[in-house]
């Protein structure tokens, strides 16, 4: 009854949510690991069925206003297949038949496919959806300007899709061996990090440590430099002022309880404390561990990992809309992804 009741209510808007599709026009096949099998094709498939579910709602505020794409979009796969460009099309003209806005999060399989210059160049790059700093340096001094030049070639930004409601993006591979010029600054202090914790000559096999939390260690996966933390405090600095209510969007999970300990984010506890120094923080969204997690935190945060649409068998789906409301964000997944209700402390 109670279920029956919320979806009576109209809600401040909606968005719709899919992560790691990894579309490749490929046989069925398994992961890294030999676990676990991976549907190529039918992403797509789960893909074209979320567009025109998203599609079919009339009410305005049930419609989605935009869709947050949780990365991993294509799979690496691609590229031995010399297939990067056109995967990308095909999955980019299935969202364009959405009709709404898409917010795309750059995962690992991004950087397998394309180097991080030839992403900005891409339809991957949804940063000119985004508003903040950017724009203002144009008129501003020399030093304001050279303050936030080093956040250029980050793939962060945020946005407000309704009063009082904000959305930040990031970029969990900003510190990684994967997508960095290995001449780079960033790829140097990123190879020195995962060196330091990861013994094996394979990096993406996760080094076999008593302490599991140390397998997060391993070059798929990658973290936020300090610059771009740096950046992420100052945004939640003006949300709070201006009392909004922020979701964060990242293709890494950054709680140890809302996934696998070898998905998560190099520095996640970096990062957590800078949400937990700000009131305005309600979920943490990411994909990247493909069997999903969800944990409220203990500042009533919630983290939710989304299931990946490519280890989804043919039939299935795996996506979700979100209705938000001034209480509460309510999730009706579909297929994989479960219902859930998350309050607002
Ligand atoms: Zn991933």
């Amino acid at each position: 009854m109670k279920e029956h009741m919320e979806d009576e209510v109209t809600p401040l808007f909606t968005f719709g949510v899919i992560a790691d599709i990894q579309y490749a026009d490929k046989d069925n096949g398994y992961n890294f690991h030999h676990t676990r099998m991976r549907y190529y094709r039918n992403s797509l498939q789960i893909l074209g069925h979320a567009c025109r579910c998203w599609d079919v709602e009339e009410d305005p505020r049930r419609r989605p206003a935009f869709i947050l794409q949780l990365g991993d979009v294509i799979d690496g796969y691609n590229r031995e297949l010399g297939a990067s460009e056109r995967a990308l099309r095909t999955v980019l003209q299935e969202f364009g038949d959405c009709a709404v806005p898409v917010h795309h999060v750059w995962g690992n399989h991004e950087f397998y496919n394309f180097s991080r210059e030839e992403l900005f160049q891409s339809g991957l790059n949804s940063r000119d959806k985004g508003e903040g700093e950017r724009e203002e340096n144009v008129n501003v001094g020399e030093k304001v300007r050279e303050k936030f030049s080093s956040m250029e070639e980050v793939y962060a930004y945020h946005f407000s899709p309704a009063p009082n409601f904000r959305f930040i993006v990031l970029d969990a591979y900003d510190m990684s061996i994967i997508g960095r010029n290995q001449r780079s600054e960033k790829y140097k202090q990123s190879m020195t990090i995962i060196l330091e914790h990861n013994p094996n000559e394979e990096l993406n096999m996760p080094p076999s440590n008593i302490d599991a939390l140390e397998g997060r260690y391993v070059k798929f996966n990658g973290g936020f430099s300090q610059e771009q933390l740096d950046w992420l405090d100052r945004v939640l600095n003006s949300a709070d002022e201006n009392k909004e209510k922020v979701v964060i969007a990242s293709h890494i999970p950054i709680h140890p309880f809302s996934a696998d300990y070898v998905c998560l984010a190099w520095n996640y506890d970096k990062i957590l404390p800078i949400l937990y120094s700000h009131k305005c923080v309600v979920c943490f969204m990411a994909g990247h561990d493909h069997d999903g997690g969800y944990f409220k935190d203990e500042s009533g945060i919630h983290h939710l990992t989304l299931k990946g649409a490519i280890e989804t068998p043919p039939l299935g789906d795996a996506f979700g809309t979100v209705f938000v409301y001034e209480d509460k964000m309510v999730l009706r997944g579909r297929g994989r992804i479960s219902d859930r209700v998350m309050m607002f402390q």
